[in-house]
């Protein structure tokens, strides 16, 4: 049987040496498949009640995957104040000891794979290798952002006159907030917590309301690691709720946010009225990501990877692409092969191995997307559309591509299985990549292209994150592909990248006449 988990290093060195045969995981994995989970407020270790509903695994409605209690706006002002008086013992705790909690939580992520990876496919409707590719991205981060804490917040000495010690330190800020989005329920949402806790900030999290189970799940694998039962609040719930809360809170020193571009823009707002710190948002945010291919690409090469990076977990990535822009010259050749793997492409329950996309995350997502594909079939437009098979029970949305005249025809991001494609004529490369700045997005951007100047022209003029040549653009390593974008898509710095942790810190300097 193949390995799931590939012998692997990053370019740090971290180990992520994760070897799975997949009958082992897969056995390890049947007990999850009708297992009940339980989410509710977490404060101080104590869990409280909350308002209950029942969580549906997106392919199949019949399936009860647990139960979700939401926060009320009292919880969350509770969860502050206990964050704020926690905060300055957790501030204090050696940057050692902090990372090694991380590691440990990385540990135990490992160890507890089979259950994780269930609770993606049921709770999230991910695929099997989606699950794998989340947890391995959630232990990454904490091996990640334990290392960097070590390397980057100890104490450095700056020369100054003789008779002066000049020494540059760094601590946590206070009390952060964590809101994290249903697409990466693990690896997202433990990358924001593990870098503002290993900083030494306490942490009020927020997961989204879809997938409330699984960041419960994951709150108890930090205790069991050895986190303070006050360093951090868990807060499921509606974001609308809680967020004019935590928004609004003086002692609240930052948000780190992964989720809408309109929602990001709401919280910027609250957080620049409010009263107290002067908040930090660390946002990652939508994009309108295109490839472009011109002429020497290679055509089996480009649609493997336009599949991949339009398709993959059903399209709902940040990273995902929805803009082909190929050449005229080989565009008719594109387009062919492009309905031969749509054909191919199998749609259904994701924890069976053999579906390569499950559904999208619920009704609503669906209907939205539903809505668009219908207004460009109504146009004339549908190139190719894969078949959804008999019986579903889930809110799926089949793999569809559409010809249309240029990016600047979406008004939105439509994040789900939809790839759109333009035609364009080589004289005018500049002007695509214009189209593309003019988005006002910038988050990932593919290349296919043999001729090197090309590559580098593209480089040059794309205001983009993060740039892909002759492969896929989504699935970023932490520590390889630093992630995140700018304008529309985000403030930066890139989660998984060296910048990341030191906007979760106060730098501070004591200078001493010896
Ligand atoms: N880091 C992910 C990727 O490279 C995308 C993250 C997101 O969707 O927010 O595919």
């Amino acid at each position: 049987p193949p390995a799931l988990y590939g012998n692997r290093k990053n370019s740090q060195g971290i180990n992520m040496n994760i070897q799975t045969q997949w009958n082992e995981l897969a056995s390890a994995y049947q007990p999850f498949l009708s297992r009940q989970w339980q989410a509710a407020p977490v404060i101080d270790g104590k869990t409280l009640g909350g308002t209950a509903s029942e969580v549906r695994c997106p392919y199949d409605l019949a399936d009860v995957v647990g139960t979700a209690q939401f926060a009320t706006a009292e919880h969350a002002r509770q969860a502050l104040d206990g964050l704020a008086a926690a905060w300055p013992r957790w501030n204090a705790t050696p940057v050692e000891e902090r990372a090694a909690i991380l590691e440990r939580l990385g540990d135990l992520l490992e160890a507890n794979r089979a259950e994780l990876m269930a609770l993606c496919t049921r709770e999230a409707g991910k695929t099997l290798q989606d699950g794998i590719d989340e947890v391995r991205e959630a232990v990454d981060f904490c091996r990640y952002y334990a290392l960097q804490a070590r390397q980057k917040l100890g104490r450095e000495e700056l020369k100054g006159p003789t008779g002066e010690r000049n020494e540059l330190f760094h601590e946590g800020r206070g009390v952060f907030v964590c809101v994290s989005p249903w697409n990466f329920p693990l690896a997202i949402y433990l990358g924001q917590i593990t870098a503002a806790l290993v900083a030494g900030n306490t942490v009020l999290a927020k997961p989204a309301e879809q997938t409330s189970l699984i960041a419960a799940r994951a709150l108890e694998l930090m205790f069991e690691a050895g986190l303070p039962k006050d360093a951090i609040a868990f807060l499921p719930g509606e974001g609308a709720t809680l967020g004019s809360v935590f928004c609004r809170d003086p002692r609240v020193v930052g948000v780190c946010f992964t989720g809408s571009t309109d929602t990001a823009r709401i919280i910027n707002r609250q957080l620049a009225e409010k009263e107290g710190a002067i908040a930090t948002l660390i946002a990652e945010t939508g994009g309108q990501n295109a490839m472009i291919v011109d002429s020497t690409a290679l055509p089996e090469q480009v649609v493997k990877d336009a599949i991949g990076s339009a398709f993959t977990s059903a399209g709902q990535r940040c990273s995902a692409l929805r803009v082909l822009y190929v050449q005229r010259d080989i565009a008719d050749r594109v387009i062919e092969l492009l309905k031969g793997a749509m054909a191919e492409l199998k749609v259904g329950p994701t924890h069976l191995r053999e579906n390569d996309l499950g559904p999208v995350i619920d009704a609503e997502a669906r209907e939205g997307l539903l809505a668009h594909i219908q207004k460009l079939k109504g146009e004339g437009r549908l190139i190719a559309e894969a078949r959804l098979p008999e019986g579903l029970n889930g809110h799926f949305v089949a793999p569809v591509a559409f010809e249309i005249g240029g990016i600047h025809e979406l008004t939105k991001e439509h994040f789900g299985p939809v790839l759109h494609v333009v035609r364009y004529d080589a004289a005018d490369l500049e002007k695509v990549v214009a189209a593309i700045n003019g988005t006002g997005y910038g988050l990932t951007l593919g290349v296919h292209s043999r001729n090197e100047e090309t590559a580098a022209r593209i480089e040059s003029l794309a205001r983009i994150g993060n740039l892909y040549i002759n492969r896929n653009q989504v699935g970023a390593v932490v520590g390889v592909q630093p992630f995140g974008g700018n304008g529309l898509s985000g403030t930066g710095p890139k989660a998984g990248g060296p910048s990341y942790l030191l906007r979760f810190i106060n730098e501070r300097t004591t200078s001493t006449n010896t």
